[in-house]
């Protein structure tokens, strides 16, 4: 055998796999757009002739054929004739929760097809609304914020910069959120890079979080607030590297990714005792604003345990396809838990304008 003929081969073995694939998919789109179940025999008679008809060509035509099925498909797709398909059929890159049964969108490798899925009905239209709205809501906040008066401020500039690497955080994690959710069905590359940024988007939030709480709480100890900076920095880019491997997002690291984001976010269990101690239990909980803080890292920890459990599709199979599923429920959390963590710094920043740029002899806040 020449290294040809070879080669053709080889094409059209890799060719009969992707037409394979797409045979599938359109399969049940056109059955799901029909809505029927009827004449199953003859379509399966026509699968069957259709595969023997395929095996019988020539490796070069196999190729053809492929490429011929991937143009119509990606014709439908671009036109938005797309039906959404059940867990089972979808590729290995696109399974990624298997107790959400039906309702997934098939791959669609155009940009556009992806963002006009905004608004259709799959299985990622809340993950999709609940952080594109949820950003919406954080812009309008920090742009409300960033023009305040100067005068409602001890240090205006100062205390702009540092409420606005929360801002920054928030909006940078809820925007690569939910463009991860959006073009997600678009290729295995697309979705891979950008749940990539999607993680790191986590961080961001994480560490940006931290920045005006430290600030306000160690307004008159720089020393311990900058070396709490520096770590929570460390340990956010190392959040951050690691999540650039590609195991990280695999559905078995679930857990693992859960871990990662709730220890970092549970670093701030040092300087919180280093507060309590140093202020106390009483002025802690008032001005320190230790009850927003617990209640925000209650959301946030409920929210990873609904994620890395994935309650309550888990003892629902097929019900909470659409709507109620743990990643949805987990990302309004996370908005939520966002808000509160803001409610407490703007209620620190107040008392630091009340309280004036002064400090005590040996007090932290
Ligand atoms: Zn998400």
């Amino acid at each position: 055998m020449d290294s040809r003929s070879s080669q053709e081969q080889r094409k059209g073995a890799g060719a009969g796999r992707v037409t394979q694939e797409l045979h599938t998919v359109l399969r049940r789109t056109e059955e799901d757009a029909t809505g029927s179940d009827g004449g199953e025999e003859d379509e399966k008679e026509e699968e069957r002739s259709s595969d023997e008809g395929f095996m019988g060509m020539t490796p070069l035509l196999q190729a053809h054929h492929a490429m011929e099925k991937m143009e119509e498909f990606v014709h439908k797709v671009w036109e938005g004739r797309w039906r959404v398909i059940p867990h089972d059929v979808l590729p290995d890159w696109l399974k990624d929760n298997d107790f959400l049964l039906h309702g997934h969108r098939p791959p669609m490798p155009s940009f556009r097809a992806c963002f006009k899925s905004i608004f259709r009905i799959h299985t990622e239209t809340g993950n999709i609304w609940t952080h594109l709205l949820g950003c919406l809501f954080f812009l309008c906040l920090g742009l409300m914020y960033m023009f305040r008066p100067n005068m409602s401020f001890v240090a205006p500039v100062q205390e702009k910069v540092v409420i606005g690497m929360f801002f920054l955080g928030a909006i940078l994690c809820l925007s690569f959120s939910w463009l991860f959710h959006t073009v997600y069905c678009h290729s295995e590359g697309v979705s891979r890079v950008f749940s990539k940024l999607d993680y790191s988007g986590i961080a961001f939030l994480i560490m940006g979080s931290f920045v005006p709480w430290l600030y306000y709480s160690f307004y008159c100890s720089p020393q311990p607030c900058f070396i709490y900076l520096i770590v929570v920095c460390i340990l956010g880019l190392a959040a951050i590297t690691v999540s650039q491997c590609d195991f990280f997002a695999t559905p078995q690291y679930r857990g693992v990714r859960a871990g990662v984001f709730v220890g970092l976010g549970l670093s701030g269990v040092v300087p919180t005792l280093h507060f309590v101690i140093s202020e106390g239990l009483i002025r802690a909980t008032t001005i320190g604003q230790m009850g927003w803080l617990l209640l925000m890292a209650m959301l946030y920890i409920t929210g990873a345990c609904l994620y890395a459990a994935r309650i309550p599709e888990r003892f629902f199979p097929g019900k909470c396809d659409i709507w109620f599923h743990s990643h949805q429920l987990f990302h309004i959390l996370v908005v939520a838990g966002a808000f509160v963590h803001f409610h407490g710094v703007s209620n620190l920043q107040e008392f630091r304008y009340t309280a004036g740029a002064g400090c005590a002899e040996d007090g932290t806040l």
